[in-house]
């Protein structure tokens, strides 16, 4: 039977989604690869239609001991003899489930990365014929991805000592080409063998939405979407409490995830929201990784996350049934005091953490860009691509206006302060503040001092969040980043570029959202 016959008979399906069928060709011609798909994407198929046709087993490594059941139980309802290993099974069932995978009875083994670091588990790998190993949710081997995992790390280290060195195939929806190439290079994947099938989500509208009362555009969505199923996102145990609480009183139902809740409750909550029971969920990110639940129709982050790779991550769970779906980033600039106090309290080594510092920059400029918020996160993945025309930076259909001149009050002032200053003492500066720090590197006597007088600190501190996001200030790395002008900014000081902004204030009618 071909891979093709299998999707059919096995699964049901008539035709291979975007990357499937050249990925399953390389992994049954014994090739590494690394399947690059987004969310909903269909990258489960790609190792299960190999392990149905390969000889021996396929090993799949998973992070989420939590979901292993539930990918167990799916892919046994197909028809794949498929079990899990991991610490939550008590010592005669881990038996009686070796003893199921020795006598060949187990096409799809799925355990956790941690299973490798046991001899007694790696002795027994020994006596198995392996004919695969997917690694889902690659992007955990990356100290440069988001949710860097050690035991992930060492498994990379342990994959080389398993018998007959079974191909590998690595998958993931969100990796940079950074950690892309940290990927391949740590499994051994041939860069001709990575697959990309294109990260643009083509139903999720993506909106930006700031400095408005955030309970108030919650309430008001879920209030003009009613039975709608939907996520909101918020940064923190407490404001996913006081999120739930506010919308308590508004009579509004949801239900909550995260951490500090007991496990019952927390599958109970997951269980209401799978099953409809009810439509909103409140939850940190604890909520989320794996859930396969296709009828999300929009994504709400209440508070702004750490990284445009979570966010995308998160956001993508909206719409994986392919129809329209919303992502919403509510957006105030305090809330990336959340993000930097988490890198902060962390106990990363230093250059990590000023990686995490940056990716929170890059978060922050996708908040404060004017151009099409797809085709930015598209760039941030290493693609080009063409508007996407749905977005709300691509509605926003605000009249531009050149301010060029405001431009070059702002970087010339920052090139006066030495290019050694944040974002809120250079827009002290500007708006003519009197305070310590300015009195004592002489900062009032600088001809750019007051020259935004007309305007408030927090204005100001928003026009340079948008130069900065459109490439005329760079950020240097770490917690409190300094700005220099760029090499765009330096044209536009001597007048050779000029730079437009939509600044009139105007609300769209379509949704409610507002600019600033
Ligand atoms: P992800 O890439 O997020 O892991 P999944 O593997 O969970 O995505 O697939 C998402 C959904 O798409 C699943 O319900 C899966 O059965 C379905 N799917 C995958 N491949 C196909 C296909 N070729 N045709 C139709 N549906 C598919």
């Amino acid at each position: 039977m071909d891979a093709q016959a299998v999707l059919k008979q096995t699964f049901g399906y008539e035709s291979f989604r975007p990357g499937q069928a050249e990925i399953i060709t390389k992994v049954l011609n014994g090739e590494n690869v690394l399947a690059l798909m987004p969310t909903g994407g269909g990258k489960s198929l790609c190792y299960q239609i190999p392990a149905v046709m390969l000889p021996g087993i396929t090993l799949v490594v998973s992070p989420l001991i939590a979901l292993m059941k539930d990918q167990v139980d799916a892919a046994n309802e197909t028809g794949i003899p498929a079990t899990f290993i991991n610490s939550t099974l008590t010592f005669p069932e881990m038996n009686d489930r070796i003893s199921a995978v020795q006598a060949g009875r187990i096409k799809l083994l799925y355990v956790a990365p941690e299973r490798f670091e046991s001899p007694a588990f790696m002795g027994m790998l020994g006596q198995l014929k392996i004919s695969l190993i997917a690694v889902d949710e690659a992007h955990c081997i990356s100290q440069w991805g988001h949710d860097f995992r050690p035991s992930y790390l060492r498994l990379a280290d342990t994959l080389d000592q398993i018998a007959g060195h079974p191909n590998v195939i690595a998958l993931t929806a969100t990796a940079t080409p950074k950690v892309a190439d940290d990927i391949m290079d740590r499994l051994a994947i041939p860069r001709a063998n990575e697959v990309k099938t294109g990260f643009a989500r083509d139903n999720l509208a993506f909106q930006v939405v700031k400095d408005q009362a955030g309970d108030t555009f919650i309430v008001n969505y879920l209030r003009a979407n009613p039975e709608q199923s939907g996520i909101v996102y918020c940064s923190t145990r407490k404001e996913v409490e006081r999120v739930a609480s506010m919308l308590a009183k508004k009579k509004i139902d949801c239900a909550i995830y995260h951490g500090g809740l007991g496990e019952d409750e927390r599958r109970q909550n997951q269980e209401d929201f799978l099953f409809d029971r009810v439509f909103v969920m409140v939850a940190t990110n604890a909520f989320g990784m794996g859930i396969d639940k296709s009828n999300v129709r929009f994504v709400i982050h209440d508070q702004v996350p750490g990284s445009l790779e979570a966010y995308y991550q998160e956001a993508g769970r909206a719409g994986r049934d392919g129809l329209p779906g919303d992502a919403i980033l509510l957006y105030k600039a305090q809330d990336l005091n959340v993000q930097r106090f988490f890198i902060d309290q962390s106990e990363m080594a230093d250059d990590l953490k000023n990686a995490e510092y940056q990716k929170l920059q890059e978060m922050n400029a996708y908040a404060n860009t004017q151009d099409c918020l797809q085709q930015f996160i598209q760039a941030y993945f290493g693609e080009t691509a063409s508007a996407c025309d749905r977005c709300s930076n691509c509605l926003d259909d605000r009249e531009q206006q050149d301010v060029t001149v405001d431009a070059q009050m702002v970087l010339s002032c920052v090139m006066r302060m030495d290019q050694h200053f944040g974002k809120g003492m250079i827009a002290q500066v500007l708006t003519g503040a009197h305070n310590q720090r300015i009195a004592t590197f002489h900062f009032d006597k600088l001809s750019t001092y007051n020259l935004m007088s007309n305007r408030t600190q927090k204005d100001v501190g928003h026009f340079i969040d948008y130069l900065t996001a459109s490439g005329l200030l760079s950020p240097s790395a770490g917690q409190y980043p300094t700005l220099s002008v760029t090499a765009d900014g330096a044209a536009v000081l001597k007048g050779e570029q000029t730079v437009m902004r939509k600044v009139t204030r105007k609300v769209a009618s379509h949704a409610p959202v507002a600019k600033d």
